[in-house]
This record gives C-alpha cells, sequence and structure tokens, in this order.
C-alpha cells in the first residue's frame, strides 16, 4: 500500500476487540484488510484516516503489528489504548495513565547488559513522543471531565468511577498478567516510578522507536494488578474503557484540525 503523507493514516491500536468495540462501531466507513491474522481496519474518524487493529496480546504481537501498521499502512502516528493495572499508589480504577516512557519490565539479559537495557538499544526507556503524549493527555482531561456523559450513570454507579485523574509518567510492560499482590509488590519496589503495567506498550514503542515514527499510549486502570485483578476484568472493559478510548480518541481528532 502506498500513501502519500497527506493521506497517511494514524493508527490506532488496542490489544483486545473489546477495547476498541466502541470506536471500530464509530469508523462508518471501515475497511478490513487482513494481514497476518489481523483485521485492520481502514477508514475515517473525526475526519482523519485512521487504521485501527487489534494487536492481540503481548509483547510479539503488539511489536508484529506495529511493523505493519508503519511498513505496509504507512501509519504517520500510532497510539495505543487499552488497559492496565495500576501500579503506583493513587492511580486507582478507572483512571487513565497517558505514557511519557516506556520500558520493558521483564527484559533481562544481565549481567551483560544492566537489567532492562534493551540488548545493543543502549537504553531501557523508550520515550513516547511529547507532543503526541501531551496533546493526548489534553483530549484525555478534556473527554473524561464528566465520566457521566461518557458512560451514563448506571456504570458510574456500579464501578464506583469518580472523576479520572489522569497520571502521565512511565508505564511498564512484560509478558504476565500481573494478578497477585506479591508480584505488583515486587515491581513498585524495583520500579517505584512505574505507574501502571500492561502486555503491549513498550514492545510497540521500541518499534516506533526504529521507524522513527511518533508513539503515544493511553491506559484506563482496569485493576490494580493484585489478587482481585481479573474480577470483573472484563465487563469493566466494556462498560468503561472501551468508551473511555472512544471518546478520548475523538477529542484528540478534534484537537488535530
Ligand atoms: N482476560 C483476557 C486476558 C487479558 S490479558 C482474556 O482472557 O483474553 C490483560 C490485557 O490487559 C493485556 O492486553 C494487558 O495489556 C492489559 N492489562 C490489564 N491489566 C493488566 C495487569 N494487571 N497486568 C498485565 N496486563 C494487564
Amino acid at each position: 500500500m502506498t500513501s502519500t503523507p497527506a493521506q497517511a493514516p494514524i493508527a490506532i491500536v488496542s490489544a483486545m476487540h473489546a477495547e476498541l468495540a466502541a470506536l471500530l462501531e464509530a469508523m462508518p466507513d471501515e475497511a478490513p484488510v487482513r494481514l497476518a491474522g489481523r483485521d485492520f481496519w481502514c477508514g475515517h474518524l473525526g475526519g482523519q484516516a485512521v487504521v485501527a487493529v487489534l494487536s492481540g496480546i503481548g509483547k510479539v504481537a503488539a511489536a508484529t503489528t506495529a511493523a505493519l501498521l508503519l511498513e505496509r499502512f504507512g501509519a504517520r502516528a500510532v497510539l495505543f489504548t487499552g488497559v492496565a493495572g495500576g501500579l503506583a499508589p493513587g492511580v486507582a480504577v478507572g483512571d487513565v495513565v497517558v505514557a511519557t516512557e516506556l520500558l520493558q519490565h521483564d527484559m533481562d539479559a544481565s549481567p551483560l547488559f544492566p537489567r532492562w537495557e534493551v540488548p545493543l538499544y543502549g537504553r531501557a526507556r523508550f520515550a513516547a513522543d511529547p507532543a503526541l503524549a501531551g496533546t493526548l493527555a489534553a483530549a484525555a482531561a478534556r473527554a473524561l471531565a464528566e465520566p457521566h456523559a461518557t458512560l451514563g450513570a448506571e456504570a458510574v454507579a456500579e464501578f464506583a468511577l469518580h472523576r479520572p485523574q489522569v497520571h502521565r509518567g512511565l508505564i511498564v510492560s512484560g509478558d504476565r498478567f500481573v494478578a497477585t499482590q506479591a508480584e505488583s509488590e515486587a515491581l513498585r519496589q524495583a520500579l517505584p516510578e512505574a505507574l501502571a503495567v500492561e502486555m503491549e506498550g513498550a514492545a510497540v514503542a521500541q518499534v516506533c522507536h526504529d521507524f522513527g515514527t511518533p508513539f503515544a499510549a493511553l491506559r484506563t486502570i482496569s485493576d490494580r494488578a493484585d489478587d482481585s485483578a481479573h474480577v470483573d476484568f472484563q465487563r469493566f472493559i466494556d462498560r468503561v474503557a472501551s468508551h473511555y478510548s472512544l471518546a478520548v480518541m475523538m477529542a484528540w481528532l478534534g484537537m488535530q484540525r
């Protein structure tokens, strides 16, 4: 596929269908291109050319998806939107985290390389594009100021949601669903700056770094990465996170014109 820079789409990626369901419904002219077992939904949202895709879960699935978005679809920016476990104190279920940088918490080639450093990259952390992350955080603050308006009163009551706080900082990724108090505590000890943990973001950040393409990530906190992390996980995505993703992306796309 060839695309001139003016037509180059913005890529919007989630790991799982439920995370992107509301957004896909809002793309009227979406047409799927099937590649490597994934559907790339090419269409328009908020007047902008968009390619939306489900990466699947985990770092390898995310990296494959990102490489295809950049190489085959010529994406001019990549935005990841999904859910994550809250790590830092004060990062509560229903809050939103926008990454300033991302790290693979399960990368460890020590003693050959410092813990977490990606060998031969000379770095452990990959920065989100500051301008993109800044506008994404602004869009989140604007779109989520009134959760009742986005979700309806029922969902707000069911999940005891307050006005979501938008946090900005380090997101860590690894091929583990962190679902015990012991494991999340170990991550907090090792990486006290980490706000949230998920399974894809740092991989996409690394691929975007390789291609020199701007990347940003937004995660709604679905759980606290503790022993009850799996409880209501799916329902939270369906009722809350999916709608937050759509609201924030629409606000962000509106800011691009
Ligand atoms: N229940 C799902 C599996 C979810 S895996 C199923 O059965 O298909 C968790 C997904 O949500 C990943 O894509 C990850 O990025 C994110 N996530 C949310 N909370 C997480 C946590 N506590 N630890 C790791 N990833 C988490």
